[in-house]
């Protein structure tokens, strides 16, 4: 597996990419958030989302519905824009350094996916005529989770004279907002209050507060001077009249020397610690001691995530490249702290204002499942935490049973301010549910499944029995509801939820079951009052769901009334009108054959005991045509069943979209930040789409393709606590048992067994 080709490099300096770059080349490490915006700023007139996140910290603010009908949710969690650490001005003899004055001689930005660190490598002339070379380097510490890294180096290239910088740390800073666009906040108050910002010896200190939701965040900065003799450095604090903290910062320089300045930065919350000012201090003091281990252990934790998740994709090395950024921005995006998920933009912008969609369970979880279950274990454990928030969901829909998972949200509670495309969309149980048996089923944990996952199987087939009811001749028909697809809201009976819930309810019973000796099943089924009447009930109604087919397309429709819309003219609709969202009225949208995204094509993929190969097919070719692909979550989706059908070009086609999505900003968004879902989906496109890993209660199975426009490529997984690695190249497919003792996993429905340290081969 390569290591080499994974550092990204951009040398072209465009103003119009400012905003893309600060997503590129973000640092995260699960807790901070660090967008790549330039130290000294941007040029005036250029925008901008300048901001530093932390994880599961968020204000609450009002969402006031024009109409306050029974129930509906008037306020929403956003996450904030905690402070700015990052900024830092640089004085070349007094002139200030910026990329839109003097001369840019050379510019390069990097991400370095071996050691954890983006760097910017530049030289520059100042109007005066001075010439410096600047390296500034950046890290968030995924040992540390609490710390954030700049380290910038100048050297004067041809002239002796004094350089000075002004590092700023400023607590009263504002969300970013765009009222134009739904997928952002509408507008951005001030939410924080600073209740101190002080100086003390070489560190700045501040302490600032949400004024609803009561979350303290204090943050603190120091800097040191590796390798300088502290002759000629002066490094003074101040703090200005707006509590602003800035450390000036004065060095003299003589011709062809350099001098290097580290900053570092800690924060902390009233989240997940008491007393976060002292212990901002304590992280900070901790960290300052050793940089040189920090970015060792960087580069320790990284080599192993790549031992274990590492990928390789022969004779495509833009693709390469875009698969190893997804795999990367996904693991630096995963909760490495109790009390948050993975939200839909991770922690690299305000896109969706942080919130965690069923994109964590649904699209990124596989990712982990399949390279880290203790990440994958974390990634749950935020939905049995917030199980009695989703029962409290469910209590204000007006269910008298059950938990419904909210649709958007940081702390558990609904966000969701437009129920149609909101809280309709009851699938997001389904997607939870799927997790918990997908994470069961690849690791084995059953552990996890009675202390936690069989309480959320339980409470989401609750919810499916409560909102479902029987007809049309005895068949569970589930109405009123809102499928993956929002351009096609409120519907009876959506193919892929009812999907859904057949396999969460069938899944419920199967394990409470399967486990029923357990101790903790025991006290579960108490605590829960679960009788055999329910157990039975579930059953019956996974067994008797109602599927909508139409006998005359002989495919799966995507809900009782689609079929009878008239067809949305994708190809007469002008490209500027995409996405649709931006330009129709919902109600407009609702009332044509036109998805926003994959709907029942996923229900095919994921749920394949539903549908005959053949309706599969011809229901891909049918949404293939009415599919505009405007969500992220799509194409991925396309790809993967493409996969699955052998329609190895269209496969290819969609891969490289999901792939590339946000390297190449495809969606003219990434400039808000990542898409997270799409970047898990990517990895299932190629794994379980191209390498044809399938993993259900048979077992696991490897039914590889080549696609003819690529050489091979390789990937490594778990499954059951050992590590494969999967090899294709235009001859031979191979499978390597690295790690564990014995494997079973089948290929052409044959059984194979492997021994640890053993390869197996087979030709393609
Ligand atoms: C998609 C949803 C997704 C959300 C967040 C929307 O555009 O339609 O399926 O959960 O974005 O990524």
């Amino acid at each position: 597996m390569h290591n080499n080709r994974i550092i990204i490099r951009k040398e072209k300096y465009d103003n119009s990419e400012l905003r893309l770059n600060e997503t590129l080349f973000s640092n995260a490490n699960g807790y901070i958030g660090v967008r790549g915006t330039l130290e000294e700023g941007v040029p005036s007139g250029y925008s901008t989302m300048r901001g530093m996140y932390l994880g599961g910290v968020y204000e609450i603010i009002p969402m006031k519905q024009a109409e306050s009908l029974c129930n509906l949710v008037e306020k929403k969690q956003t996450m904030l824009n905690v402070a700015d650490t990052q900024t830092i001005e640089l004085y070349v003899c007094g002139e200030r350094f910026e990329m839109g004055q003097g001369e840019l001689l050379s510019n390069e930005r990097i991400l370095d996916m071996n050691g954890g660190f983006t760097a910017r490598k530049i030289r520059w002339r100042s109007p005066g005529g001075r010439t410096v070379g600047i390296y500034i380097k950046r890290m968030a510490s995924l040992d540390r989770s609490q710390i954030f890294v700049q380290e910038y180096t100048v050297k004067a290239e041809d002239f002796d004279g004094e350089i000075a910088f002004d590092s700023w740390h400023i607590a009263d800073v504002r969300n970013y907002s765009d009222p134009a666009d739904p997928r952002l906040a509408a507008e951005s108050p001030s939410y924080l209050t600073v209740l101190r910002s002080e100086v003390k010896g070489d560190t700045s200190l501040c302490v600032s507060k949400t004024g609803v939701s009561g979350v303290v965040i204090a943050s603190a900065v120091s800097h040191v001077f590796p390798g300088s003799d502290s002759n000629g450095i002066s490094a003074g604090y101040t703090v200005n009249e707006d509590k602003r903290c800035v450390c000036r910062i004065e060095a003299e320089l003589t011709q062809g020397n350099e001098f290097k300045v580290i900053k570092y930065s800690a924060f902390s919350d009233s989240i997940r610690n008491e007393d976060p000012a002292s212990d901002v201090i304590t992280v900070l003091d901790e960290a300052k001691k050793n940089t040189e281990a920090l970015y060792k252990k960087q580069r320790d934790i990284l080599n192993d995530f790549w031992k274990r998740a590492g990928m390789e994709i022969i004779g495509d090395d833009d693709l390469d490249l875009a698969m190893t950024f997804n795999m990367y921005q996904l693991f630096c995006s995963a909760p490495k702290v109790q009390g948050s998920s993975i939200a839909a933009k991770g922690l690299t912008g305000e896109g969706y204002e942080g919130h965690y969609f069923w994109d964590t369970e649904m699209y990124a979880l596989p990712f982990f499942v399949l390279t880290d279950k203790k990440l994958a274990r974390n990634i749950l454990s935020f939905r049995y935490a917030t199980l009695d928030k989703a029962r409290e969901n469910a209590a204000l829909l007006g269910h008298k049973k059950g938990a419904l998972y909210p649709w958007r949200t940081i702390t558990g509670e609904e966000c969701s301010g437009y129920f149609p495309s909101g809280s309709a969309a009851y699938h997001i149980n389904g997607a939870v549910s799927y997790a918990v048996v997908s994470y069961y089923l690849a690791t084995g944990d059953s552990d996890y499944i009675v202390d936690e996952g069989e309480e959320i199987l339980i409470e989401t087939a609750r919810l499916w029995l409560d909102t479902g009811n029987y007809n049309r001749d005895g068949k569970f028909v589930i109405n009123e509801v809102t499928g993956p697809d929002e351009y096609t809201c409120m519907v009876d009976n959506n193919f892929y939820t009812n999907c859904a819930a057949a396999y969460g309810m069938k899944w419920a019973v199967r394990l409470i079951r399967m486990f029923e000796r357990r101790e903790k099943i025991a006290e579960l089924k108490e605590r829960l009052n679960i009788t055999e009447d329910e157990l039975a009930k579930m059953l019956r109604a996974s067994e008797n769901m109602y599927l909508p087919y139409d006998e005359r397309l002989g495919i799966s429709p995507q809900d009782d009334s689609f079929l009878e819309k008239p067809v949305w003219d994708i190809a007469a609709t002008p490209k500027s009108d995409f996405p649709l969202l931006l330009h129709y009225h919902p109600l407009h949208l609702y009332r044509y054959q036109v998805c926003k995204q994959a709907d029942t094509v996923l229900a095919h993929f994921l749920f394949p005991e539903n549908a005959d190969r053949e309706t599969m097919e011809k229901s891909f070719r049918y949404y293939e045509k009415i599919t505009t692909h405007d969500s992220s979550l799509s194409t991925c989706v396309f790809s993967m069943q493409a996969s699955r059908l052998g329609l190895h070009d269209e496969a290819v086609k969609y891969f490289g979209d999901s792939a590339k999505l946000d390297l190449l900003n495809l969606h003219g968004n990434s400039t808000d930040g990542v898409h997270t879902a799409n970047m898990g989906g990517a990895y299932m496109a190629l794994v379980y789409g191209f390498g044809g890993i399938r993993i259900d209660e048979k077992g696991l199975s490897i039914d590889p393709f080549l696609p003819d426009k690529l050489a091979g490529y390789s990937f490594r997984f778990s499954y059951h606590g050992c590590l494969l690695c999967l090899s294709v190249d235009r001859e031979e497919m191979k499978v390597e048992l690295t790690e564990g003792d014995i494997i079973e996993f089948s290929h052409l429905g044959e059984l194979h067994r492997l021994k640890g340290g053993n390869t197996w081969t087979a030709k393609l």
